[in-house]
């Protein structure tokens, strides 16, 4: 979630995606059990269940986020958006992807993982904020349990910018890391499933 607006950002996503995560479980098991099986993918096993974890640094990414040179980004029409969604998506994963959605009765961008969507208010539809919620969509496919922005959705989403929007992952990796108050946290290379790793999980929605 994400709001270019600049205002606190509304929780209200993150832990609606939390809250579904029971009815969820059943799916997740064969996801989890698939990575148990998989050489190189291994954070998931640990945790208890989606949305186990506390979404402690969420304030710190949007903040690190918005200073990035390349924020938001260019302006993208829903077709645009469903297309940029579908390339990232499917250099992670062999899986139906998320579908975008007029999020037009939102204040936010969102995830919406019981539907597998991506809803998207008129002001959220550019690049970043479109990669910062697919970003969303395959952590919650591939590392279930994981904190919404934590460690592990800061290292995919970085990975992310670096191949999708031109951004230098050096330079924002330090950005983020020295970032006060409050610093951003990225999980170590090899952590989670990226473009250099990837994950080939077949996913039923
Ligand atoms: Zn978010």
């Amino acid at each position: 979630m994400a709001d270019a607006a600049g205002k606190a950002p509304s929780p209200e996503c993150e832990v609606f995606i939390a809250q579904l995560g029971g009815a969820m479980d059943g799916v997740w098991s064969e996801v989890v059990t698939w990575l148990a099986r998989s050489p190189g993918t291994i954070r998931a096993m640990g945790n208890s269940g989606v949305g186990s974890q506390r979404d402690s640094q969420r304030s710190a990414v949007y903040t690190w986020e918005r200073a990035l040179p390349a924020w938001p980004g260019a302006p993208l029409s829903l077709f645009e958006c469903q297309e940029l969604v579908g390339r990232v998506w499917h250099d992670h994963l062999e899986a139906p992807p998320p579908r975008i959605t007029d999020g037009r009765s939102r204040r936010t961008a969102c995830y919406v993982y019981e539907d597998h969507e991506i809803r998207l208010p008129r002001w959220s539809r550019t690049v970043m904020v479109v990669l910062h919620e697919a970003a969303h969509a395959i952590l919650w496919a591939v590392l279930p349990g994981t904190a919404g922005h934590g460690p592990e959705y800061a290292r995919l989403y970085l990975d992310i910018l670096e191949r999708y929007a031109e951004v230098d992952p050096d330079i924002a990796r330090w950005r983020g890391a020295h970032q006060r108050p409050r610093r951003v946290h990225f999980a170590p290379v090899g952590t989670v499933p990226t473009l250099r790793q990837r994950a080939q999980l077949k996913l039923w929605y």
